[in-house]
């Protein structure tokens, strides 16, 4: 089973989910954490171990000048700006490039071939017996996130239960770490902003047509709005994390409110059975 842990918005405490809910689950069966959230991946704070670094690489063009005409087709077929034929030589912007492979196709004498660039690394590691962290880490500047997002969601591919932590937003990235998932935990503020940003994230999940279920983070109690919403979309709320002075604690050391305050290892495990079949 893929579960994926996304947010229409960034502080919500969607990794604090994804990590209290690996934790809980990794007490009493072997689970994988894949951290999508590669433009800054956190899971890793949770939990510290040594990880074994694998690089990502992804195909950009490179120019053979012998064969070269300067016909400037290429220039006129990238939509990424990552070519710029000029004068006497093709200039090339690997970091805009977004491997297509368009430019190698459309070169009508064969000028262009494909060489692996590296764009960022997947880090994996082992923090407690039965959990495996696989974190993707975008290299800074680079624009590929959802080739880094597959790579690391690759390494966990087969497993019979993986949990992708989703960056925050609707964009591409959160599309590529929702997409294959079985079910999407949406977490949420009970704030009109957090009420306006599920409503984008349900959406996305409808429309990739993954059920979904809400949870509830720093509630106050104050939360028809939210609730209404949920009956209104026929999603369940599996979980309510109250506003506390304790909780944020826990949190604010790095600590996982599973492990490290009475009585929510068991609510985490509700929540678990709550999205399984
Ligand atoms: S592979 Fe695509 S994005 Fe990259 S330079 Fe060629 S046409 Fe542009
Ligand atoms: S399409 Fe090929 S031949 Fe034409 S400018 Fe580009 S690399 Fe040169």
């Amino acid at each position: 089973m893929k579960i994926a842990i996304a947010s229409g918005k960034g502080g919500t405490g969607k990794s604090t989910v994804a990590a209290n809910l690996a934790y809980t689950i990794a007490r009493s069966r072997d689970v994988v954490l894949v951290d999508c959230d590669v433009e800054e991946p956190n899971l890793h704070l949770f939990f510290p171990a040594p990880a074994v670094d694998v690089p990502v690489t992804t195909p950009v063009p490179e120019i053979d000048p012998d064969r070269c005409t300067l016909c400037g087709e290429c220039g006129r077929f990238c939509r990424f700006g990552a070519l710029a034929v000029v004068k006497d030589c093709v200039l090339t912007f690997p970091h805009l490039c977004h491997s297509c492979g368009g430019c190698t196709l459309v070169c009508p004498q064969g000028a262009i071939r494909e060489v692996p660039r590296t764009i960022g690394r997947v880090a994996c590691s082992r923090p407690l017996p039965r959990l495996v962290l696989v974190s993707g880490i975008l290299n800074e500047g680079e624009v590929q996130a959802p080739a880094v997002i597959r790579a690391a969601k690759m390494f966990a591919e087969g497993h019979p239960l993986i949990l992708y932590d989703a960056s925050p937003g609707i964009a591409c990235p959160v599309i590529e770490t929702l997409e294959g998932s079985d079910f999407c935990l949406l977490v949420t503020e009970s704030t009109p902003f957090g009420l306006h940003d599920l409503r984008l994230a349900v959406e996305v999940a409808e429309t990739l047509g993954i059920p979904a279920g809400i949870v509830i983070n720093r509630s106050d109690g104050e939360d028809a709005a939210t609730v209404a919403f949920a009956q209104e979309h026929n999603l369940p709320i599996l979980m309510t994390i109250p506003f506390s002075r304790e909780i944020a604690a826990v949190q604010n050391r790095g600590g996982l409110i599973g492990r490290d305050l009475p009585g929510w290892e068991e609510r985490f495990m509700d929540l678990f059975t709550g999205v399984s079949p």
